[in-house]
């Protein structure tokens, strides 16, 4: 623990000494928060001044005429154009996760029909998907239902599945499902729903960090795929909010499954 010590000299009216009073704090949890601010600010600078550097690099180059033929000008225009797209969703992403941390997001919670709710965001993502011929199934029962805020569930659900997709290789299989768990005598039931792919995994070693800001296995390939680094912190918030868990279970070469239980209602939580 790190322990702030104030002291203050106490003396009586007439001047003469009286003794000292002293202040001591635990600021252990204040420090632990200071350094995490301040690594936040290190890596979302580097973050943002990779793709400014190149956006800068490669314009210039055209401005003083380096360039004569018209195919590598526009390969330079292509990569100029792409940088700034990905220098446009980290602004959007770094935006996001901190109006979700300072708690300023307002819920709204309404019964959500899980399988049309699936249907929905597979229509959305199935032509990446086909795009890679990676199959994409959702086996969600037409009885399950959940309180949530739609769009934050969405938001969830579509991180999950790109990654999945992101992270599998050509021909290969993303999975939906989702179960009730029903709770015990202090619990609320909950519905429990996994994302599983037959991608290429994560290592063991890397688990417990892929749900911190910028946390990447492979930079390069999370960079190749237009990842941020920050979608899994964003999911990871989303679920709490909602009070619920998320948890991740992988093999390397063999693929990943992403866990979330969500609580089934939430104005008992509200109370
Ligand atoms: P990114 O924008 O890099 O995808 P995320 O926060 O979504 O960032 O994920 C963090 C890292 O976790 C990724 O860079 C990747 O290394 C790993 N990862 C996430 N989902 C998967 C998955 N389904 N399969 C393999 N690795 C994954």
């Amino acid at each position: 623990s790190i322990i702030r010590m104030d002291g203050v000299t106490m003396v009586q009216e007439d001047g003469s000494y009286r003794g000292m009073l002293f202040h001591l704090q635990d600021v252990t949890d204040i420090r632990r928060l200071e350094r995490m601010r301040s690594e936040f600010v290190a890596n979302v600078s580097h973050e943002l001044k990779t793709p400014l550097a190149a956006v800068k690099g490669f314009t210039e180059t055209l401005l003083v005429g380096g360039v004569s033929d018209e195919k590598t000008a526009r390969s330079f225009l292509q990569i100029i154009y792409d940088e700034s797209e990905r220098l446009n969703r980290l602004i959007g992403d770094i935006l996001e996760l901190s109006k979700i941390e300072s708690k300023r997001i307002q819920m709204d919670y309404s019964p959500i029909h899980l399988s049309s709710f699936f249907d929905t965001i597979t229509e959305m993502m199935r032509a990446v998907a086909e795009k890679k011929r990676i199959t994409l199934d959702v086996d969600v029962s037409e009885e399950l239902f959940l309180e949530g805020d739609e769009d934050k569930l969405r938001q969830i659900f579509v991180n999950l599945i790109s990654n999945s997709v992101n992270y599998t290789q050509e021909g290969g299989k993303v999975e939906v499902t989702a179960r009730e768990i029903p709770g015990g005598d202090n619990q609320d039931d909950m519905i429990e729903i996994v994302v599983k792919d037959s991608g290429i995994g994560i290592p063991k070693k890397d688990l417990p960090r892929i749900f911190e800001r910028f946390y990447r296995v492979d930079k390069a390939r999370s960079r190749g795929s237009g990842g941020t680094g920050l979608g899994l912190s964003i999911v990871k918030h989303l679920v709490e909010q909602h009070h619920g868990r998320i948890s991740v279970d992988s093999e390397v070469g063999v693929g990943s499954s992403f866990m979330i239980e969500l609580p089934i209602l939430q104005e008992m939580n509200e109370m």
